[in-house]
């Protein structure tokens, strides 16, 4: 058997920046610190952070008052900035920079009168956030058939945006069908699906035709690592999304010559090595390193946790 390791894998710049946030975090207030939702969509590393004291909340009443808080990477509405204010807790903001940049063009948008398609999941926590930055004007949409389904006249001032971890196809689909009735419509100047998505899709895309299995390690809610084994599946390629090494199934590698390895922004790199270590162990399997884009984006810490360190250890 063989193992192809596809790069870039794994953590992004925003997931990186949040992780060492909610460890500095950690290291400055001491244990309990609150973080609003899951910090980044993973089991292995929210289980970790639990593990250190951290406490995932749904909802800030269930945050004593004055405490430290922390956004997730996912991003907040203002309502639950003006919450977290209400309440006195000391917030953190590790809202990755990709996501707040579709935040503050929400907001020239809706300032300028506009009114904003937002492309993405229902329900999704950077969704949520994003929406509430204008929600008399934002209107969700997830499918091209939802833009046929659209009962909103036609008003000269429309727009578009997207959730960043989409399906760079699928939102290409929905952009085409909203172009199609909306002939005016104004989009930013740079794609919001972020480059960490857009890597990562590009890999599955390059390397599953190798490849007789695709294995994606991420956890089930996170939307980026969704898409990866959605791809692999449309290329006609069975693909398995999987938190870790245990959730493996022996009856998949039957008649399977070559495995493609990758995983979604927020999982981290030692489930992969748990994942080849099992091949490697159980079917003899050799590894090679496939590149197909080179990554080289670092986010600083937010100024919010930056003001609060110590001088030297920012
Ligand atoms: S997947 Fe993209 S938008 Fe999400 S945290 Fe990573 S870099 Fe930011």
């Amino acid at each position: 058997m063989r193992i192809i390791l596809a790069n870039p894998r794994g953590f992004c710049a925003g997931v990186n920046m949040a992780i060492e946030c909610l460890e500095r975090a950690l290291d400055f207030f001491g244990p309990p610190v609150y973080v609003y939702h899951e910090i980044v969509h993973n089991k292995y590393v929210v289980d970790r952070f639990k593990g250190r004291g951290t406490v995932f909340v749904e909802s800030l009443d269930e945050v004593p008052e004055g405490s430290p808080l922390l956004y997730s990477a996912h991003g907040v509405s203002p309502q639950i900035r003006e919450q977290a204010r209400g309440r006195r807790l000391v917030a953190v903001d590790a809202t990755c920079p990709l996501v707040t940049k579709v935040h503050l063009e929400a907001i020239k948008y809706a300032r300028e009168g506009y009114t904003i398609f937002l492309i993405g999941h229902e329900g999704h926590d950077e969704v949520i956030g994003t929406m509430g930055e204008a929600p008399e004007q934002m209107v969700l949409v997830e499918t091209a058939e939802d833009v046929e389904k659209l009962d909103i006249g036609n008003p000269e001032k429309l727009a578009y945006l997207t959730q960043t971890t989409l399906s760079v196809d699928d939102a290409n689909l929905v952009i085409a069908a909203l172009r199609r009735r909306f002939p005016q419509i104004a989009n930013p100047p740079k794609d919001d699906i972020c480059y960490a998505t857009q890597n990562r899709q590009e890999g599955v895309r390059e390397l599953a035709s190798r490849s007789d299995l695709v294995l994606v390690l991420g956890s089930q809610n996170s939307s980026n690592s969704r898409r990866l084994a959605e791809i692999a599946l449309s290329l006609g390629v069975p693909s398995h999304l999987i938190d870790g090494v245990s959730e493996i199934r022996a009856e998949w590698f039957e008649g399977v010559g070559t495995v493609l390895i990758t995983a979604g922004a927020s999982a981290p790199e030692d489930v992969v090595q748990e994942c080849v270590d099992y091949l490697v162990r159980n079917h003899g399997a050799t590894m090679e390193e496939a590149y197909v884009r080179e990554e080289n984006v670092h986010f600083p810490l937010p100024k919010s946790l930056r003001e609060l360190l110590p001088a030297g250890s920012r």
